[in-house]
């Protein structure tokens, strides 16, 4: 058998402990047996970042940009503990945050579904797929106590510093709290069209909810932008599509959520997609079946795990003990990055290619095998679920495929 030729490399970004693990499993076993497999690699293992002072992150950022198509392993952000382990120069930034700010972009995060897992919400056949904007509110907020007798003001003032309004904020009887938000127009621009293109390239309808009731200009201007970003650009290429945009309260959105049986993109501020994405990923089921993607305004594509490194895992995996490490999530970061990348450059056969990778590895979850995550959630009728460790897991797969 001939290999399937690619033209244009795939941004490889590798990653850190139990996921660069698999990463390289993923790669031999299921991929380049097949594939004449073409990327450019970025090694963002947190040795490399401190050795590079991260310059490595923004560079695979900019490759990004060029070729329009990454994968990314997942990565540890550092924190103190990290920084003693890894001897680090410094507590670099998220690997994540250095990308998304490069990109401009934003995350869809989309559950993979398998027959024999339902979901702790059974209505829902269908994924929920979540966009979260991720600037700005409380995420970019300056916050203070106030004491009693004091008066806070939210002030703006002109480039030169002249103050153009002052609104009284709360005069203070007693001791409390004060916080100042903000957004950007822009932003919120860029993630409309972010959402709408990802809308019309699933096909599925799509839903923004928010609390303009209450805050009269600040998330008014969320609906206004997403308003006339759809009357202007997208409207007449979603009724083409048969597909349709929604904004209603945040409140009903939650009731809609519950009631649907999916197939939607829920679009959600930042605070509410940091909230509800723990929700609908715990709803679903576990954490490595949830699939990720940056999509950036103008069209470029970074695909990943939801999950972590899996440090757990890694710890025994070092030790010389086997795990039973979740690779499916890890997998659709890899045949999100071919079927586009077939897709970009007219090659039918990738994009088939990972149709198929991806049938591969639910079926194999079906027929009973599967990793230890799974097996407290599978349930189906003639089916004994059976164990496998990460490796065997892939080896099933590939003996499918
Ligand atoms: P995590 O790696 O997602 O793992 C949390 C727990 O969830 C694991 O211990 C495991 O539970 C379960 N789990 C997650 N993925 C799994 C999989 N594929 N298969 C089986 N079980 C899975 O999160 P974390 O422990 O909070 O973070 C670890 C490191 O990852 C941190 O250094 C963090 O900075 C980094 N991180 C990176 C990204 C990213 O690159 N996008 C995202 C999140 C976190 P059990 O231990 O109970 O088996
Ligand atoms: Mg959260």
């Amino acid at each position: 058998m001939s290999k399937i030729r690619m033209s244009t490399p795939i941004v490889e970004m590798d990653g850190d402990e139990m996921t660069r693990v698999l990463w390289k499993w993923i790669k031999e076993i299921l991929i380049e047996p097949f594939v004449d497999l073409k990327t450019e690699y970025y090694d963002l293992g947190l040795t490399e970042r401190d050795r590079t002072d991260d310059r490595v992150t923004e560079l695979s950022a900019l490759a990004t940009k060029r070729y329009g198509v990454a994968v990314k392993c997942a990565t540890i952000t550092p924190n103190a503990q990290r920084v003693k382990e890894y001897n680090l120069k410094q507590m670099w930034k998220s690997p994540n945050g250095t990308i998304r700010r490069i990109l401009d972009g934003t995350v869809f995060r989309a559950p993979i579904l398998v027959n024999g897992i339902t979901p702790y919400v059974p209505g829902w056949k269908k994924p929920i797929v979540l966009a979260r904007h991720a600037y700005g509110d409380i995420y970019n907020s300056v916050e203070s106590r106030v004491e009693d007798g004091q008066t806070a003001y939210l002030v703006v003032c002109d480039k030169s510093g002249r103050e153009v309004e002052r609104k009284l904020i709360h005069s203070f009887n007693g001791d409390g709290i004060v916080q100042g938000l903000h957004n950007v127009d822009k932003s919120i621009e860029a993630f409309a069209r972010s959402c709408f293109n990802y809308a019309l390239e699933n096909k599925i309808p799509m839903w923004l909810g928010a609390k303009d009731t209450i805050s009269k200009t600040y998330d008014h201007r969320f609906k206004d932008i997403f308003a006339e970003i759809y009357e202007s650009e997208y409207k007449s290429a979603f009724e083409a599509a048969g597909i349709y945009y929604m904004y209603t309260l945040i409140d009903d959105i939650v009731a809609r959520i519950m009631r649907s049986e999916g197939g939607v993109l829920w679009v959600c501020k930042n605070y509410d997609g940091d909230v509800m994405s723990d929700m609908v990923a715990t709803a679903y089921g576990s954490l490595g079946m949830m699939s990720s993607v940056l999509v950036s305004p103008d069209g470029k594509y970074e695909y990943e795990a939801a999950h972590g490194t899996v440090t757990r895992h890694y710890y025994k995996w070092r030790n010389g003990e086997s795990t039973s490490t979740n690779s499916v999530a890890t997998i659709w970061a890899w045949t999100g990055a071919l079927a586009k990348r077939g897709e970009l450059d007219g090659i039918p056969e990738l994009a088939d290619f990972a149709k198929r990778l991806e049938a591969a590895t639910v079926g194999t979850i079906e027929s009973g095998y599967m990793t230890g995550d799974l097996i407290p959630l599978f349930h189906r009728e003639g089916v004994t679920p059976v164990k496998l460790d990460s490796e065997a897991f892939l080896k099933k797969i590939a003996e499918n495929l």
